[in-house]
């Protein structure tokens, strides 16, 4: 008799899979896309199926599998095929990216349930009697709306083989459902659907109407009351009178209000025509949304998200944050009326049954709107209809540790593996991205007008060179930047002040001798804390004591030097005693509450004056804020790397995008020492397409990405001696392909020469074709293999996004 085998992908640092044999009693359970639970060496280990194998490897024992853990298998075919695709492209093991696709494993609060369809119910009794299922068991799924346990199904005395032959039938279907706690209530207001012809009694009556029936659908009471300018008192008279509804739906804590626009503009609605018309043509594609801050993109992308659900599929957003995750989430819900059920959130702050419960209900086909962070592209959604990538230059799309992927790639490759259409959003587009746009390999729709007709800010260039000619000050705020927050303040408006650095001083170095405070492991300066009074690594996370004096000299002259975020909170606390002051940054906002406050005090007016990081370059619409200034432009601008102009202009355009959305105009200031830089230049007269020449330009002289792709591969160890050896015998594989359409630099001392310990040697590979350089970098990883440098020694990043 023939064995079934299964191969399987194990969460081990291996890039292959492995072959077990299924039991009897598991072979109507297995099939490619379960999770199972198989021996491996002296443990048991839960991986994936990935395919049926005709044979084992040549004089191998093969073992069982143990137990399948999916009734249903947890995912899709086009998953395993994106994640092969993962796989092979970034060359990580395969069963580490199946991992990151996966829900936690929650087993214990997991219960499948079996539910009989519509078409089951209409195929009658006889055809499953033809099964032999049970005739109660047939009257309990017929009676039970909410379906009937697995567990109870199969003690009926049905075979789990036979209910999944009707399953793949389409006669019943199974789910699995994770419970989860009871979470706070909040109160939904709808307009009774058979109230529709009811006569209003008045004109605040009919805006009430409009606003819930034709342009929001239902409201949370509280939305409801401040967007329609009502009272509690008339809602209730209108509930009263049966011509409102409202029921009670779990809310999230961390939510924000929310605020969208309804109507689009013309540019706007060319915008939604070509994506409808690409609909139309139920095939992939890519267009690239480029509007200009403000310009009223959600609404295009709640219209895209809406005509994909009307055409029967199904829609993943991602967003750069998870902060952004729930404003996205709720901007859905309240677009598809608060009833709409249909929306999942999945990111990484979710705690596992959560995520596991949003996973499922995605899984189940219960959820159709997806909206997440990176991995979210990983929902196991069905009949995939848009994928939407908001953002799409934000480095948090990739991931940084093992698979290595960019989410924004991936997100076009699942695209296309789906037949779907992939819609990318940005004011400051990738450079890869833009020029796939202008090389007509995308479709570029273009917004170049703010919403309602309100005007982008006026930018302003202060040259530090210049100011310190003049006044021989040393604070980072310029006397222009000075007069302008106090005008914001006797304007009563509200003013972002940005600074690239957290901490209170970025180096401490000695006068006497010039030597500084670096980490003990990494080669990098410490930062200087004032409130938690010590130094502290940003790489690392290690702190020392703040030095009397110096560690080499010993002369007590040590010196603080550069401002960071919690220095610049401190003067101007100094400078305007009377102004709220709050600051945001990683040390500030260390939970997602703490973040969500900040921001919510300053959204509500609470605040004069938020200082922070580059997180107040993101989110939300905040009406009035007028001033926008930017400390020192050029810490971004002096990285050695060939994407620092491109993150400058990017930060930027963003920051100065936070100003005047409201009413009010907007004012930029940006202070630098590089006023002549096009990055600065251009991000003044926020002209993307310009910067994107220029940038362009160079990129095609030094050869960087659009025109050719990178590959970077790092040899580290703690030990200095073993690091040197083994870049030296990685060197003698990579060498002799050097000038076959691929360039090999290095190996060389990486720029951040240790990190975390660990001495790091770096090989930069460039060539104009992808296919060569993923070739090449399996090569690497099977040279290590044959000369034993461990796995864990080298670190191969295609299409890096740093190269530090
Ligand atoms: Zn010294
Ligand atoms: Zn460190």
């Amino acid at each position: 008799m023939n064995e079934k085998l299964c191969n399987v992908a194990l969460a081990v640092p291996l890039r292959t899979t492995f072959t077990y044999k299924v039991p009897e009693r598991l072979a109507a359970e297995i099939q490619p896309g379960s999770r199972v639970v198989v021996p491996f060496r002296k443990k048991s280990l839960v991986g994936v199926v990935t395919e049926w194998a005709a044979q084992g490897p040549p004089d191998a024992k093969l073992r069982e599998v143990q137990k399948c853990l999916d009734v249903i298998p947890a995912l899709t075919k086009n998953l395993l095929d994106l994640g092969q695709w993962i796989s092979s492209y970034y060359v990580a093991p395969i069963g580490e990216v199946y991992r990151a696709m996966l829900p936690p494993l929650m087993e214990l609060r997991a219960q499948q349930i079996v539910r009989i369809t519509e078409l089951g119910r209409s195929a009658s009794a006889s055809l499953l009697g033809e099964i032999e299922a049970k005739p109660a068991l047939l009257q309990k799924l017929e009676s039970a709306n909410d379906g009937v346990p697995l567990q109870t199904a199969l003690r009926s005395g049905v075979a789990l083989g036979d209910l999944l032959k009707l399953q793949r039938r389409g006669l019943v279907e199974i789910l699995q459902q994770i419970q989860t706690r009871k979470r706070r209530a909040q109160r939904i207001i709808a307009w009774r659907s058979s109230g529709t012809d009811a006569p209003v009694s008045s004109e605040k009556e009919a805006r009430l109407r409009d606003m819930l029936l034709l342009q929001r659908g239902a409201l949370p009471l509280t939305q409801l009351l401040k967007l329609g300018s009502v009272s509690r008192a008339f809602v209730e008279r209108l509930l009263r009178e049966g011509k409102l509804e409202a029921w009670e739906e779990t809310l999230d804590p961390a939510e924000d209000p929310f605020d969208v626009g309804y109507t689009l503009n013309p540019e706007q609605e060319h915008a939604f025509s070509a994506i409808r018309a690409r609909f139309e043509l139920g095939e992939f594609g890519v267009q690239l949304l480029h509007g200009v801050t403000g310009s009223g993109k959600t609404e295009i992308y709640m219209r895209a998200v809406q005509d994909t659900l009307a055409r029967g599929k199904t829609a993943i957003v991602l967003v750069p944050e998870i902060a952004l995750t729930l404003w996205m989430g709720r901007q859905c819900r309240a677009w598809f009326g608060a009833r709409f059920e249909g929306v999942a959130v999945l990111h990484s702050a979710l705690s596992d049954i959560e995520r596991a419960r949003e996973w499922w209900r995605v899984r189940n086909g219960e959820a159709r709107v997806i909206v997440g962070t990176r991995s979210a592209i990983f929902a196991p959604a069905e009949k995939l209809g848009l994928v939407i990538v908001d953002e799409e230059q934000e480095s948090s799309y990739k991931q940084e540790e093992t698979p290595r992927y960019h989410g924004r790639d991936v997100a076009i490759v699942r695209a296309k593996l789906e037949n779907a259409l992939a819609l990318l959003g940005s004011a400051t587009p990738s450079l890869e991205t833009f020029h796939h746009a202008r090389s007509g390999k995308y479709e570029l729709l273009s917004l170049a007008q703010r919403v309602a007709e309100r005007s982008l800010p006026t930018v302003e260039i202060l040259d530090l060179r210049e100011e310190f000619r003049q006044t021989h000050q040393t604070s980072p705020i310029s006397s222009r930047l000075q007069q302008a927050i106090q005008e914001s303040l006797n304007f009563q408006t509200q003013a972002l002040i940005l600074i690239n650095r957290r901490g209170y001083s970025w180096s401490v170095i000695c006068r006497s001798c010039g030597a500084t405070v670096q980490c003990a492991n990494c080669s990098i300066s410490m930062t200087h804390h004032k409130n938690r009074n010590r130094l502290e690594c940003h790489y690392c996370g290690s702190v020392q004591p703040i030095p009397k004096n110096c560690h080499k000299c010993d002369s007590k002259y040590v010196y603080f030097f550069g401002e960071g975020s919690e220095q610049l909170e401190e003067r101007l606390r100094k400078e305007f005693p009377k102004a709220r002051i709050a600051r945001l940054d990683r040390d500030t906002a260390r939970t997602k509450r703490q973040y969500q406050e900040t921001l919510g005090a300053f959204a509500d007016g609470a605040l004069d004056i938020l200082v922070g990081t580059q997180m107040l370059a993101k989110g939300h619409d905040f009406h009035r804020v007028t001033l926008v200034g930017v400390i020192s432009a050029d810490s971004s601008l002096t990285m050695p790397d060939f994407r620092a102009a491109e993150r400058t202009f990017q930060l930027m355009t963003q920051v100065a995008g936070r100003a005047g959305r409201g009413e009010l105009p907007g004012r930029v200031l940006i202070q630098t020492f590089y006023p002549e830089h096009y990055a600065i230049q251009d991000a003044i007269k926020q002209d993307y397409v310009a910067f994107y020449e220029r940038e362009l330009h160079y990129r095609q002289v030094m050869a960087y990405p659009p025109f050719t792709s990178l590959a970077n591969v790092i040899v580290r160890d703690s030990n200095l001696e073993k690091a040197i050896t083994w870049s030296r015998e990685l060197s003698q594989f990579l060498a002799p392909h050097n000038g076959e359409g691929i360039r090999v630099l290095g190996p060389a001392s990486a720029p951040l020469a240790r990190l975390k310990t660990e001495y790091r040697f770096q090989f930069l590979l460039k060539s104009k074709r992808k296919a060569q350089l993923t070739k090449i970098l399996s090569g690497v990883l099977a040279y290590c293999d044959k000369k034993e440098i461990p796995q864990t020694a080298v670190l191969v990043d295609m299409d890096p996004l740093q190269l530090l």
